[in-house]
């Protein structure tokens, strides 16, 4: 199987949800944790996920260009630079600057940039971003801690992060298809323009953007334009219809979940779980130590551990009381001690027989992953939208990683009849 596409995502729930979009639409592959050391296992298409969106923009660059050249090494098409379907980024980048460092080594004049994401109500009109039905500088983003978006038009953002100049290609040509699209982005490119921010209103425009791109070294967006770039290599016969994109590995061992985030979806998820399976919720602030929480909960589990039904443990709980241990210990460390239980549990659960491991919220998710080792995520099926069953090696588990306000009601059932 050669690879086709290669794909650098600036974090780890964005590599994700790019990655079932690929799955989805007939790619096996592969998410890589960090940038490659040895050889890259055999996909359609791989996606590094590296931790590159808020970091110094120099640092940023080299672990770009070191995850392109082991993709490029392994023999990769074209690439893919993925960043949030909200730009997130800083007048001093990420976007821009390694945008710019993958054209450079790619030997390439030119690239589009299309963030938008249709069904998650991210569209771009005459260049403008909205969330909804809000100007992405009124959308709340406005104040987000690391990466506030006060200008929700992308041609002035991209342009104060690039040393190139960027264009538009507008809705009355991007309705127009495919053919329209790539001759503009032509003019564009031999007009001096190094990106052109691509507008997208809905599935069928991200569709013909990817197809008017299907020559290009490297595509920048959200997952959402990545739903158009299959079919390309499908057309130049590189990719076999693939109906077993998404088969994984046959689940075995016991069922569990693991939730660290706070976020209202998630409160939800735990309180419908309480009335369908056995739910241990951990009391931090009585208990601020992280080994100590461990072992409470691994102790918990004795008799309870089965194939069918999951256990839950959560740390999470509602504002009050989170607000109440980082008054006790500080905001970061309340963080970190949560995260450090939450990881020597899902340790405990592996080492106890659990082979299908639910683990909710990011940054939890982080913690997990590298607890066990994980370097790298075969995808699977979606369970709901964005969230993945995927299969983690070399632990040899199924693990779901669900960022905090994914998953409908009842995901934690649910998703264990998926699998
Ligand atoms: P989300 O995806 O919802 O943002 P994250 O896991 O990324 O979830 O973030 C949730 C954060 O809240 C983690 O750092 C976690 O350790 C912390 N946390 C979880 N439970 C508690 C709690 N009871 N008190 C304080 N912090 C908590």
């Amino acid at each position: 199987m050669p690879l086709l596409l290669g794909c650098i995502a600036d974090d780890f729930t964005g590599a994700t949800d790019l990655a079932s979009m690929l799955v989805k639409h007939g790619m096996a592959t592969v998410q890589v944790i960090g940038v490659p050391d040895g050889p890259l296992p055999e996909a359609d298409a791989i996606v590094v996920a590296l931790k590159s969106r808020t970091t110094p923009a120099a640092e940023a660059v080299a672990e770009s260009l070191a995850a392109a050249e082991a993709l490029l090494a392994a023999g990769a098409k074209q690439l893919f630079f993925k960043y949030c379907s909200t730009f997130d980024s800083t007048d001093a980048g990420n976007i821009g600057p390694v945008a710019d460092a993958l054209l450079k080594r790619l030997g390439a004049g030119f690239a589009l940039a299309c963030p938008a994401f249709p069904a998650n109500g991210r569209s771009i009109y005459q260049g403008h971003l909205f969330a909804g039905a809000h100007l992405l500088n009124e959308s709340g983003m406005e104040n987000h801690p690391l990466t506030p978006m006060r200008d929700p038009n992308l041609v002035r953002v991209l342009g104060r992060q690039t040393e190139g100049s960027v264009g538009l290609v507008p809705f009355a040509v991007v309705e127009q298809g495919a053919h329209a699209i790539r001759d503009a982005m032509t003019r564009l490119a031999e007009g001096g323009r190094r990106y052109a921010i691509v507008d997208a209103v809905t599935d069928a425009h991200l569709v013909a953007i990817g197809e008017a791109a299907a020559s290009h070294p490297l595509i920048t967006g959200g997952s959402g334009i990545a739903m158009g770039l299959p079919a390309n290599f499908r057309a130049r016969g590189l990719l076999p219809l693939r109906p077993d994109a998404a088969d994984l590995p046959p689940a075995k061992g016991f069922c569990a979940v693991v939730a660290g985030s706070c976020s209202r979806a998630t409160l939800g998820q735990i309180g419908f779980a309480r009335d369908h399976a056995p739910v241990l919720e951990l009391d931090v602030l009585a208990t601020p130590d992280a080994a100590a929480l461990a072992a409470q909960a691994l102790s918990w589990t004795e008799g309870k551990l089965n194939a069918e039904t999951p256990v839950v443990i959560a740390a999470s709980a509602p504002p009050e009381k989170v607000a109440a241990l980082q008054a006790k210990v500080g905001r970061d460390a309340a963080g970190a001690l949560v995260e450090h239980a939450l990881a020597a549990v899902a340790q405990g659960l592996v080492a106890r027989g659990v082979g299908r491991l639910v683990v909710a919220g990011g940054e939890t998710s982080g913690a997990v992953v590298s607890a066990l080792g994980v370097r790298q995520l075969r995808i699977g099926a979606e369970i709901d939208p964005g969230v993945p069953w995927t299969f983690a090696e070399p632990a040899g588990i199924h693990l779901a990683l669900k960022s905090g306000n994914f998953g409908a009601r009842d995901f934690f059932l649910k998703a264990f009849a998926h699998v």
